[in-house]
């Protein structure tokens, strides 16, 4: 079997080395591959991945919209958030799927985090906003949406509110939200350098969760803000492990071995 990462760039992408890690253990005859994959080249990228027999492939920036008019079906989850991450072919079909939210909301649940009425506030507005909104509100959570450009903000907040779930918007600052936020996610690239977000959390409850989605640094300035607050803190790597399971599940239908790909990214990471 054969699978593979498409997008621009791949290079750095840690998902070969989770997945390989993962058939390994298990002792599958598979292996998981990298395409660097342009816009202006996914006719020729699917091609390619079609004629070499490839089972399936993930998609990242910036064809998660773009490959959606080469695929025959899309789950509900791709349907709802407009974006795909996950391809399988079934008989030359091309079916397309998305993990991130619920990657995401996995990797919680797998820390013990209660899903029972909680008030959630999600810095940023794109892609990965977008999966995560779409995966909380289906949980019941309360949204507010905060993003620089702010009518990105109050689209996706609206796009929620169609799709039955309960979402606020505003612009990237701190308000009396504060005081009341659960689940806090940071979904910006800003830290990535060490750029700090123009949030100070002071006021935040301890009992909050505090999640970054970038892993690299493994502690963005934002999450040690949270940690000094003395709330839980958890970078990207959790919500990367988990998107990843759950495309296992989609093309295999097999649990993933998650300690092994946990480990594997964790040693990575950690050079
Ligand atoms: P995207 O679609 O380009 O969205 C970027 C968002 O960040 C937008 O809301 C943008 O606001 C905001 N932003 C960018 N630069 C900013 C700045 N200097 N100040 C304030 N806001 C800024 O990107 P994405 O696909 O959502 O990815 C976002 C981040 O999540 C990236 O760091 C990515 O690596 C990470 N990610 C992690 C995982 C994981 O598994 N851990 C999965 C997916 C993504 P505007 O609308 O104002 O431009």
């Amino acid at each position: 079997m054969k699978y593979a990462i498409i997008g621009y760039p791949v290079e750095h992408s840690l998902s070969p080395l989770m997945h390989e890690a993962g058939f390994k253990a298990l002792g599958l005859n598979a292996v998981y591959d990298r395409f660097p994959v342009t816009l202006a080249g996914i006719q020729d990228g699917i091609n390619y991945l079609l004629e070499h027999n490839y089972s399936g492939w993930n998609v990242t920036y910036p064809l998660k919209e773009a490959i959606i008019p080469f695929l025959t079906e899309l789950s509900p989850e791709a349907r709802d958030i407009g974006a795909v991450n996950t391809v399988k072919v079934v008989k030359g079909v091309l079916l397309g799927h998305n993990t991130d939210g619920e990657g995401f909301c996995r990797s919680l649940s797998s820390q013990g985090f209660n899903w029972r009425l909680k008030k959630a506030v999600i810095l940023g507005a794109g892609g990965a906003a977008k999966a995560l909104a779409v995966a909380l509100a289906r949980r019941g959570v309360n949204i507010l949406i905060l993003n620089r450009t702010e009518n990105k903000a109050e689209k996706l907040a609206k796009q929620i509110a169609t799709l039955g779930g309960k979402a606020a918007w505003g612009g990237l600052h701190a308000g009396d939200w504060l005081q009341e936020v659960d689940l806090l996610i940071q979904t910006t690239p800003i830290g990535m350098q060490g750029e700090k977000i123009p949030i100070e959390l002071r006021g935040i409850r301890p009992s909050a969760w505090v999640i970054d989605l970038i892993y690299k640094p493994a502690v963005t300035p934002f999450l040690a803000q949270a940690a000094f607050y003395g709330c839980k803190t958890l970078n990207g790597l959790p919500m990367l492990l988990y998107q990843g399971a759950l495309a296992w599940e989609y093309w295999l239908g097999i649990k993933a071995p998650i300690e092994v790909m946990q480990k594997a990214l964790e040693e990575q990471t950690r050079k």
